[in-house]
């Protein structure tokens, strides 16, 4: 079997593509995502099915698609118990996709299928065991133990995000206090360089971009690390600083060869792995006797979900044959 289809379905697009055996994009889709409604965006994806089958690229009928969505997925990749973006409460969206568009259908949490892309196609293809976090607005997690993608019992595993890092720390989005996301995401960087604005000293650069945008963005941070700015950059070793932290307790628990790092602020490169690595080894419990991980940027960037939800999708049609 040679092709299968991979759907990413995102916050504000879904992303869809035909993914050959090594992990490469052949042809592929996108279209925005409809606000909030759960019919509609199953819609969507059974329209882009339809429109990827129909594709000039899609050789012998392509049986397997794998979809990556937000939330917590059942071990059996088949139900969304809650999905934070889409009205999805215990959705049986593998069964209703399934026999809107026949063949095999599995569905994976997103961070999962990234995670599973960069280890069989990207970063982490050299190792068997790897912990993969996603730094984007909030923080997505992904582990393979022994070749394999953990789920967990109830699939509601490798939410790396909502690690407590600082018990009564900053209320997250969970319900609980002191998450990794908080101290760890792309908002705790935005939230960390307002707070060196606010200071003024190294923060005038920061404090002079928010002024005159109203607010300080992605992007503007990310031009002024760029830029060498002393302000962003103490803002990127804090949030690169709590990254460590939290990769040394996971070590303890997991024993990865690797960590990769993607998401939109992993762009920082070795800006940003500089500090992961020295607060890890500052963290990290019986160091000097335990062997040390190595620290990697993703690969794949923006096609890692749909390339993982198609190769999952493979495997899955592989271990069921
Ligand atoms: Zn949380």
């Amino acid at each position: 079997m040679a092709h299968a289809i991979g759907i990413d379905i995102g916050g504000t697009k879904i992303a869809g593509a035909i993914v050959d055996e090594l992990g490469t994009i052949v042809a592929q889709d996108r279209v925005p995502t409809p606000a909030g409604d759960a019919r509609a965006v199953e819609d969507e994806v059974v329209a882009m099915i339809g429109r990827l089958r129909a594709d000039e690229h899609a050789t012998g009928g392509i049986d397997a698609v794998g979809v990556a969505a937000a939330g917590f997925i059942d071990a059996a990749q088949s139900t969304v118990y809650y999905a934070p973006n889409i009205d999805w409460r215990n959705e049986p969206f593998r069964e209703k996709l399934e026999a809107r568009v026949g063949g095999t259908v599995v569905v994976d949490n997103d961070a999962n299928a990234a995670g599973w892309a960069e280890f069989r196609f990207g970063a982490g293809r050299l190792v068997s065991d790897m912990v993969m976090l996603t730094i984007g607005t909030g923080v997505g997690g992904a582990i393979v133990a022994s070749d394999r993608l953990f789920r967990g019992g109830f699939g509601a595993g490798a939410e790396l995000g909502h690690l407590r890092l600082v018990p009564g720390g900053i209320a997250c989005g969970c319900g609980q206090h002191g998450c990794l996301e908080q101290y760890g995401s792309g908002r705790a960087l935005l939230r960390m360089a307002g707070e060196i604005a606010d200071a003024g000293g190294i923060g005038q650069a920061l404090a002079r971009t928010r002024a005159e945008h109203g607010k300080l963005d992605g992007a503007l941070v990310g031009a002024l690390i760029e830029a060498g700015d002393p302000g962003a950059l103490t803002a990127l070793r804090q949030l690169g600083q709590w990254l460590g932290q939290a990769a040394a307790s996971l070590s303890a628990v997991l024993d990865p060869q690797r960590f990769v790092f993607g998401g939109g602020v992993a762009v920082a490169g070795e800006l940003l792995l500089q500090p992961i690595r020295e607060a890890y080894l500052e963290h990290l419990p019986a160091r000097g006797y335990h062997p040390e991980p190595d620290f990697v940027i993703a690969e794949l960037v923006n096609d890692a979900g749909v390339v993982g939800a198609a190769d999952l999708a493979r495997v899955w049609v592989e271990q069921h044959a």
